[in-house]
């Protein structure tokens, strides 16, 4: 029998190609349609044996990571556990790359983490149906981390088909805004600008984005790249305006915010491009830091102490 002491996931952030949201439903969620995109900035989590449950959380934004049961990475263990009663305790590590609050589902992540983590150091023996299910109960993001590469998410964005696109590299460059927004605040925005329009009872699909995305030519996809959120985040936020106008005007060939933001997000033409255009934002005093990565990206994945 082997024994395993700890096992260690990695786990992509996400951006959204197209975030395109419903009205509010009776239960104040969104019905949304959404292409996910998973992109090489990774959080690291290791699930170890302990008495009792537990997690301790490094990295970038720690210090606003809650490190009690609320922490989704804890969450996900309890969704587990309740398939799996016998599972001992467990101590979660995060170290963490993906910014909190950023637009850029690092908690998700870091839960669809402790899935596959504990499934391991359990002997769960849960295939990738089981755990999305589990997943699903999480939290709505949570699914498509464990999944990866690049999918449309309806529902809640637990319902989840892969996009099948081909083997093109996207290259894309991270503004990170000195700031946070909160996910459920950029929502109530986009209600209260909504008051007075008509929106469409299901939001739709863009065929444009889908075609730009089977086509493999980042021009078609940095024009399609849309979130019916943006002008709900601009609205809390008003600098990030200044952000995108200036990774255009840099040369990007697109460019939105992530999610609920704040984080902005430019498509580059290449890998040098992204260099370049990384460089020049940094230099423009239009955000707090720069990152690259590429996407579309696995999903979470054992690194270590896999049996
Ligand atoms: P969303 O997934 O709703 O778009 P986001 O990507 O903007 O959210 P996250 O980094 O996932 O933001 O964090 C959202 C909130 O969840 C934060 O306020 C944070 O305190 C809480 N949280 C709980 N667990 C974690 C975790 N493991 N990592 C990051 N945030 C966590």
């Amino acid at each position: 029998m082997t024994i395993v002491t700890g096992v260690t996931v990695r786990v992509p952030a996400k951006l959204n190609l197209q975030l395109a949201v419903g009205p509010p439903r009776a239960d104040g969620y969104h019905d949304l349609v959404t292409v996910f995109h998973a992109v090489s900035l990774f959080d690291e989590i290791t699930a170890e044996p302990a008495r009792r449950d537990g997690v301790s959380v490094s990295g970038e934004g720690a210090d606003r990571v809650p490190a009690d049961g609320d922490n989704l990475a804890l969450r996900a263990v309890s969704a587990l556990r309740a398939e799996v009663p016998s599972a001992p305790g467990v101590h979660i590590t995060i170290a963490k790359r993906i910014p909190v609050a950023a637009g850029l589902a690092g908690g998700s992540g870091d839960a669809a983490a402790a899935l596959v983590a504990c499934n391991e150091l359990w002997a769960g023996g849960f295939g990738p149906p089981q755990l999305a299910e589990i997943a699903a109960r999480v939290g709505s993001d949570v699914a498509f981390a464990l999944l990866g590469g690049t999918a449309v998410g309806r529902g809640r964005g637990e319902q989840l088909t892969s996009a099948l696109a081909p083997a093109t590299q996207y290259h894309w460059v991270l503004a990170f805004a000195d700031g946070h927004l909160s996910t459920p605040a950029v929502y109530a925005a986009l209600d209260r600008q909504r008051a007075r329009e008509q929106v469409p009872a299901e939001p739709g699909l863009d065929a444009a984005l889908m075609s730009a995305l089977r086509s493999g030519d980042a021009r078609l996809v940095g024009r399609a790249l849309s979130n019916d959120l943006q002008p709900a985040a601009l609205s809390l936020f008003p600098a990030l305006r200044k952000t995108l106008a200036a990774g255009l005007e840099l040369g990007a060939l697109g460019a939105l915010v992530s999610g609920s933001g704040p984080t902005c997000v430019f498509l580059a033409a290449s890998a040098d491009r992204a260099l370049d255009l990384a460089a020049s934002l940094s230099g423009a005093g239009v955000c707090r830091s720069v990152a690259r990565a590429s996407g579309p990206a696995p999903g979470a994945a054992i690194i270590s102490g896999a049996r």
